[in-house]
């Protein structure tokens, strides 16, 4: 145990490197890409100090040269996923008990190797694997997983630090224990930072956890587990497998040391979890603490007041980096007709501006959407866009899968609010518009307000000091995250804590203390100095 009230380091956001041409930054990530990207990986299962190739592999290859391989990785039977569950349950004996400070400079130091010797690698490997833009992957796997992992270690140190009062004679305190058992992390193929947030954040406080990042994301999740095994995290403290996710699941969830699960991905898959949790209760020796953060049908409500340059770049930005690929990517945007038709012109041409192609070019903008089943949909949802006459494709709407899954950025147009892209999450770059009436603003905020059964972000754009307080109580519910004369994506860890209801998740705001909470289990211990030897209070006389 630490000999002093230990104080952390105090967190500031890792500052964003401009990958300008000439500068040593860029050289460095186009050096490591093509190192990568010319070589071939062997991913195996990670459990305990064991690193297991069990032969029944999958290829791993860019979205935007899908043809090409750049390594493969080992698929998980049940038993190995039984396996890791029981490796975890031993690492626990030793990992809940250590020091709080020991564990804190594990993470510490796993975010000052992404900031130093693995910020290419990282950045690199999430290029390839996730197909984004220098700029995309350096705002994700370097700058916000190193910020997860150090403002994490701050909030979990104020949260050790939250203790009652103690009344005269007696000492109360308050210990926060790891949850008993072992916590599932489920993480998406979107966010390199998510995927190592989900399981570092419950393990940072104690917790072990069996570790399934998605299929999409395995080239970039082995960098992670390169870089905690580096920063010294003990074996058995995070397991990793891959492979299919229903049968690792369900062998999970079948687990009475089952205790909790951190998720990020859609809303489809967190409600089937849900639900398989609450059919295996009776299993459990503790209620499973459930978290997950999932999809979103996030808005863009321009007030006539608007500056429609200012929404037209919310829009291309906002609905197009990282080719819409983002939970929070603007998806319906509802504009007043006065502005509209400028507004989307300023749209048209910055699309039309757009370079698309292979991530290591630093020209293009937009790369490749994540696989052959995203295109697919996307594609026919242009397609049947086209047909219908509700609706109109105002600029992109073609699309290649020849060498890599290309979809060029798209903006419908629709008579209908209740069009089927205005309300459904497409999880990519095609945003749908709804011109109201000006004289509707007030009944167009219902609209944006009903239209979807998501609750994650959105943002209204006015410079009237009336319609926007209007707007934030109006659409109070619809969004986690919601701003104001600004685009709605690109929430800063420690800054904008982020998270929705409704059906886009639990609102446990990753990157913030509300999210450790859920993985510890406080103990109350009452300590009296002087006890009491007789049960006669006064009043009796
Ligand atoms: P996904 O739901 O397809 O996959 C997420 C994870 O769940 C992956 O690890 C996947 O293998 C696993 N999975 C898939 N089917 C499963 C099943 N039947 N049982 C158990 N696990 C299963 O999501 P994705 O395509 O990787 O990510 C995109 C989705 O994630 C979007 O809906 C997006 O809005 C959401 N997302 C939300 C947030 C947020 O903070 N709200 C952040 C990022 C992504």
């Amino acid at each position: 145990m630490g000999k002093g009230f230990f104080h952390v380091p105090a967190a500031v956001n890792e500052p964003v490197k401009t990958y300008a041409p000439g500068s040593p930054e860029r050289e460095a990530v186009l050096k490591q890409y093509d190192e990568f990207f010319n070589s071939k990986v062997d991913v195996p299962l990670y459990i305990g100090s064991e690193e297991i190739k069990t032969g029944n592999t999958k290829p791993l290859s860019p979205p935007h040269d899908h043809q090409h391989i750049v390594g493969q990785y080992h698929l998980a039977e049940k038993s190995h996923v039984e396996k890791a569950i029981a490796n975890n349950l031993e690492a626990r004996k030793k990992w809940a008990a250590l020091s709080w400070e020991q564990r804190a400079a594990i993470f510490l130091k796993a975010a000052d190797l992404i900031a130093g010797p693995y910020r290419a690698k990282i950045n690199a490997a999430t290029m390839i694997a996730q197909s984004k833009n220098i700029h995309q992957a350096e705002i994700d796997s370097a700058c916000e997983l190193i910020d997860f992992l150090k403002f994490n270690i701050e909030y979990m140190a104020k949260i050790y630090d939250d203790q009652p009062e103690s009344d005269e004679g007696i000492w109360n305190r308050v210990e926060y224990r790891p949850l008993e058992g072992f916590v599932y992390a489920v993480t998406p193929f979107n966010f390199t930072a998510i995927a190592g947030n989900l399981p570092a954040s419950a393990a940072m406080m104690g917790n072990v956890v069996v570790w399934k990042p998605s299929d999409s994301q395995i080239y970039s999740a082995k960098i992670i587990v390169d870089i905690f095994k580096e920063a010294g995290l003990p074996d058995g403290v995070i397991n990793v497998v891959y492979g299919d996710p229903e049968m690792i699941t369900n062998t999970v969830l079948a687990s009475p040391d089952f205790a909790g699960i951190h998720f990020t991905g859609s809303t489809k898959v967190f409600k089937g979890i849900w639900k398989k949790i609450g059919d295996n209760i009776d299993t459990y020796k503790t209620y499973p603490r459930i978290v997950g953060e999932t999809g979103g049908k996030d808005f863009i409500v321009a007030h006539p007041s608007a500056n429609p340059k200012q929404v037209a770049t919310a829009i291309t930005r906002g609905a197009f980096e990282f080719q819409g690929q983002k939970c929070s990517a603007a998806s319906r945007v509802y504009l007043p007709k006065s502005i509209a038709t400028e507004i989307l012109d300023y749209v048209k041409a910055d699309v039309e501006s757009f370079k698309i192609g292979a991530p290591n070019n630093m020209e293009n903008f937009i790369t490749a959407v994540i696989h052959e089943g995203s295109f697919d949909k996307l594609a026919s949802y242009i397609d049947q866009a086209k047909k219908d006459s509700e609706a109109e494709i105002y600029v992109g709407g073609t699309y290649d899968k020849s060498k890599g899954y290309f979809v060029h950025p798209t903006v419908i147009v629709t008579t209908d609010p209740q069009y089927k892209t205005m309300t459904t999450e497409l999880f990519g770059p095609v945003v749908t518009v709804y011109v109201y009436e000006d004289k509707k603003w007030s009944e167009t905020l219902e609209l944006v307000d009903n239209t979807s059964e998501y609750g994650l972000t959105g943002a209204v754009f006015s410079s009237d000091r009336y319609t926007i307080e209007e707007a934030t109580r109006a659409l109070e519910n619809c969004a986690g995250n919601f701003y104001i004369n600004d685009k709605p994506t690109g929430a800063v860890v420690g800054q904008q804590p982020f998270g929705g209801a409704r059906a886009s998740g639990t609102n446990d705001k990753a990157g913030s203390s509300q999210n450790l909470l859920r993985w510890v289990s406080p103990r109350l211990i009452k300590e009296t100095f002087v006890t009491p030897v007789d049960y006669r209070y006064p009043f009796l006389g």
